[in-house]
């Protein structure tokens, strides 16, 4: 008998699969990267621990139309974890279907995490991705109504656990009566759930009516900078990111944009993003030479590389105190 697990490699989730091992079940991890969080690999080394297949499923525009009007609100920050949670478990019944599993597992405990795991969310969330009575938490089954495994018996309901609340002790001493040998440390890893991140989240859903995986990485790879309702600038933070603006710059899935990068001195690479993005060159090198060690230019000779599609020219830049500050973050 088969079961998938929604898989993030954290220990709540190995512990769930570990007691539905115990249980003589085959799980099948199902693990879930989107622009603001990928724990695949560490999902990758924790399934080969456990010994379980890994599928690794990774978001796509439709995830960023939920998230930016999520019918049940946010979190503290700009997470919409219960909206998030229903669209997880909606993918993995698609997959329980597709693999002729039995049901749908998670290790989410009753009452542990404010934003999605209060008894009514883990209801809410079971009813609107469509798998009631067949999405069992094998930590917290106790304090739930039966699933339907466990009512017809392939599951030993006395078997399973029946935590609540945000206790660490007692998992941990599960995990090492389980076997489990590396305790990850626990964090949800997801920017979403960063106050700091949420502005450039918002200012891209107030911006965009249709968000793309292309805009929120531009949101990992630099400063933001908001020039107008319909032009966005990304200001490298360091090499990495300057490389990654070059990168996104590139993509066949990328919107019109055009790069400016630094030729005559050391600076941040840049790129701008909307709607005649051609008239915010001349502010777009100025907020360059803003963000520059002015000993690293000389301001009378001051060039940048302009890439635009296929075509590259190097034009001056001035320095111009007047910029105003559009930092989104
Ligand atoms: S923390 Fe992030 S990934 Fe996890 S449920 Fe919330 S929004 Fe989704």
């Amino acid at each position: 008998m088969k079961a998938i697990i929604l898989f993030s490699g954290g220990l709540d989730s190995q512990l769930a699969s570990r007691i539905l091992q115990e249980q003589g079940i085959k799980v099948i991890g199902l693990n879930f990267v989107t622009p603001f969080h990928d724990h695949s690999e560490a999902a990758r080394e924790a399934a080969d621990a456990l010994g379980i297949e890994l599928i690794v499923h990774r978001t796509g525009n439709e995830y960023l139309a939920q998230i930016a009007n999520p019918r049940f609100g946010y979190g503290k920050a700009a997470n919409p974890c219960i909206d998030c949670r229903i669209e997880m478990c909606r993918v993995a019944k698609e997959r329980m279907e597709l693999c002729g599993a039995c049901f749908v597992a998670t290790g989410e405990v009753v009452g542990q995490r404010p934003n999605g795991q209060m008894l009514h969310q883990l209801n809410l969330i079971q009813r609107e991705s469509g798998l009631d009575g067949f999405l069992v938490r094998p930590l917290s089954a106790g304090a739930l109504t039966p699933t339907q495994p466990e009512i017809q018996g392939l599951l030993n309901r006395k078997k399973l656990f029946r935590y609540t609340g945000r206790g660490r002790g007692r998992v941990i001493a599960l995990a090492h009566r389980l076997g489990i040998k590396k305790i990850p440390p626990m964090s949800t890893g997801c920017f979403l759930c960063e106050t700091s991140y949420a502005a450039k989240v918002f200012d891209l859903f107030k911006h965009e009516p249709h968000p793309t995986n292309w805009d929120a990485e531009v949101l990992n790879a630099g400063r933001q900078l908001r020039l107008s309702p319909n032009v966005k600038m990304v200001l490298g933070r360091n090499k990495n990111h300057c490389k990654r603006l070059e990168e996104l710059f590139a993509r066949p899935d990328s919107r019109p944009s055009i790069l400016l990068i630094p030729e005559s001195f050391q600076g941040p690479t840049a790129l701008l993003i909307g709607e005649r993005v051609q008239e915010y060159i001349e502010p777009g090198g100025a907020l360059i030479l803003r963000y520059t060690n002015p000993a690293k230019f000389d301001p009378t000779a001051a060039t940048i590389r302009v890439c635009y599609g296929s075509t590259q020219t190097v034009v001056p830049v001035i320095k111009n105190e007047e910029v105003n500050d559009f930092l989104v973050r």
